[in-house]
């Protein structure tokens, strides 16, 4: 969703909220796609049943493509394009929607609740070497990471701007016992706002709190994902 400051705007599609200014959107959003012309699509992608008024022309709003009615008799709430309520979507894209749709509903909390994580911004990560603890969490406009130092050895990070971040990686020092890699934290490589590349590295503490830390990263990795699919585009 666009936060609090939101405006209701309606497009052929459907009645959506979006952000007020729209440099603050959420990089999780998705463009509308356009509409596949009605010229270019005489019959259904999917069944092939041609179109005439018997069989009406509809659009997925996910991918814009053109079905009949029996192929996208889907409504499904599409987080990522901001509708204000579930959207007609095609055989196709009901899979995508629904696994987006599990990370708004459960995920995207974890992110925004936060996570203690040790922060090193250093390029070499040196063994025995303690760092400082910080609450880490998504905006909830989903465009910062947030550090709030927990101790008195933490000084004050800058957010990281996740439209900023160039990649990802997954830190996997540690073995459990059956000699399985287990994650142990995330790290970002991205640039500040002078454009200086860093890096940053959370790591989860090696505590009770190692599980939460462990689902907070795999969210944060959906996130991630679900942004630089984006970007590619
Ligand atoms: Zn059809
Ligand atoms: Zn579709």
């Amino acid at each position: 969703m666009a936060g609090s400051e939101g405006k209701l705007v309606r497009s052929k599609s459907g009645l959506r909220i979006v952000a007020l200014n729209e440099g603050m959107q959420s990089p999780l959003l998705l463009a509308e796609p356009p509409w596949v012309p009605d010229k270019e699509c005489p019959q259904c992608l999917s069944c092939t049943v041609k179109f005439d008024f018997l069989h009406r022309r509809h659009h997925c709003r996910r991918c814009g493509r053109c079905f009949c009615g029996s192929c996208s008799n889907n409504n499904i709430v599409l987080h990522r394009m901001c509708f204000v309520d579930p959207v007609r979507h095609c055989k196709d894209c009901v899979p995508i929607s629904m696994k987006e749709n599990e990370f708004y509903e459960k995920q995207l909390k974890t992110l925004t609740n936060g996570c203690s994580f040790y922060v090193s911004t250093e390029e070499e990560l040196l063994d025995n070497k303690t760092f400082p603890l910080f609450l880490c969490k998504l905006s909830q406009d989903h465009r910062f990471l947030y550090l709030d130092p927990q101790g008195p050895e933490g000084k004050d990070q800058m957010p990281v701007a996740l439209f900023r971040v160039d990649s990802t990686a997954i830190l996997g020092a540690s073995t459990d016992s059956q000699g399985n890699r287990v994650a142990t934290g995330m790290q970002f490589n991205y640039r500040d706002e002078l454009g200086t590349q860093c890096v940053m590295r959370l790591m989860a503490p090696d505590s009770g709190a190692k599980r939460a830390g462990m689902a907070w990263v795999a969210a944060m990795q959906k996130a991630m994902k679900m942004i630089m699919d984006q970007r590619e585009k």
